[in-house]
């Protein structure tokens, strides 16, 4: 547990994923609010218990729960305080707190075309058991208040929301702009660059997202406010906020480039560039490096660097401009 302020501690728990821990912030105003809810596992519970003791609080004392995105790690406990009758987010969120059966279906249905243009082998269609692993430990409910950008928190009138689409579909931060503290979630962070993950659309019939273009137009914003302190989902606080959007900007610059140069010898699918742009990495990690290929393509696409034609329900993408 860290104290921020008089109204603002970071509460920390273990989750069971390679990313290690993640923070809560408790933010105490006119309610007593909670922002993420970490994993659902015992443990995690039990460690959140203790810390909530150490400022003087329980679990029922929590009356409100606003989310910065629907991932488990940020879920997980938004049952576990019997007095919390509001929960707030991204109207996105919703389809995943319900588990919503039908977004499921939708869900697989898409990756299964998906992983066909992107010529991904039928073995690694596993996505569909890791989904199911990964929801174990989400919590569910239901949204009860849309939150979106410029809205003020209800109950901490000094909090603003920012939509930082990319990383998730369902992502905001919040910004308190009088001394700059921004709660980012998993928008940004320090030592990790935050993947923006290829998600099924929310409606029928819609198209997918850009996940990596909205990544890079939200970090921009991020850097355009006056940040002094960014209070992470997971890992260190910073203040060096330019700085670290700069570093993450350049990384995925570099790599795009890497993948331009792949396609400017031949035209290749997603999953030819997974296999040469991570080699150690795609088999056991297909949707991630998948999401950060893809990514790289939508960036590139975006600037009219490369194009990409069907052949035969596969997805070729050629460079437009030589070497
Ligand atoms: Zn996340």
């Amino acid at each position: 547990m860290k104290i921020i302020d008089r109204t603002l501690y970071q509460l920390t728990v273990p989750t069971p994923f390679a990313v290690g821990t993640v923070h809560m912030y408790l933010l105490k105003g006119d309610t007593l609010s909670l922002i993420d809810a970490g994993v659902k596992t015992q443990e995690a519970f039990e460690i959140l218990k203790t810390q909530l003791n150490e400022i003087g609080y329980q679990p029922k004392d929590i009356e409100q729960i606003f989310l910065t995105h629907h991932h488990p790690d940020h879920t997980g406990l938004v049952e576990a305080f019997p007095r919390v009758k509001e929960v707030m987010g991204h109207n996105h969120l919703d389809v995943w707190l319900r588990k919503d059966q039908a977004y499921f279906e939708r869900h697989d249905a898409f990756f299964l075309n998906f992983f066909k243009q992107c010529d991904i082998p039928e073995r690694f269609l596993g996505i569909k058991k890791k989904l199911s692993y990964l929801l174990q430990y989400a919590g569910e409910g239901s949204l009860t208040t849309n939150l979106e950008e410029g809205d003020t928190l209800p109950g901490h009138p000094e909090w603003t929301v920012y939509d930082t689409k990319g990383h998730a579909q369902s992502h905001l931060s919040f910004y308190r702009k009088k001394d700059g503290v921004f709660i980012g979630g998993d928008h940004l962070l320090k030592q990790i660059s935050s993947n923006p993950v290829i998600e099924a659309p929310i409606g029928k019939g819609e198209l997918r997202a850009k996940p990596m273009v909205q990544y890079r137009e939200n970090l921009y914003k991020c850097s355009g406010l006056e940040i002094k302190q960014l209070l992470p989902g997971h890992g260190e606080i910073f203040s060096n906020v330019s700085e670290v959007v700069q570093a993450h900007l350049q990384k995925q610059e570099k790599r795009a480039l890497r993948v331009l140069n792949l396609l400017q010898a031949s035209e290749k699918t997603v999953f030819q560039l997974c296999k040469q742009i991570f080699p150690h990495r795609y088999e056991s990690q297909i949707d991630l490096t998948m999401s950060n290929i893809v990514g790289q393509l939508d960036y590139l696409e975006n600037k009219g660097l490369v194009k990409k034609r069907n052949e035969g329900g596969k997805e070729l993408y050629g460079a437009t401009v030589g070497k």
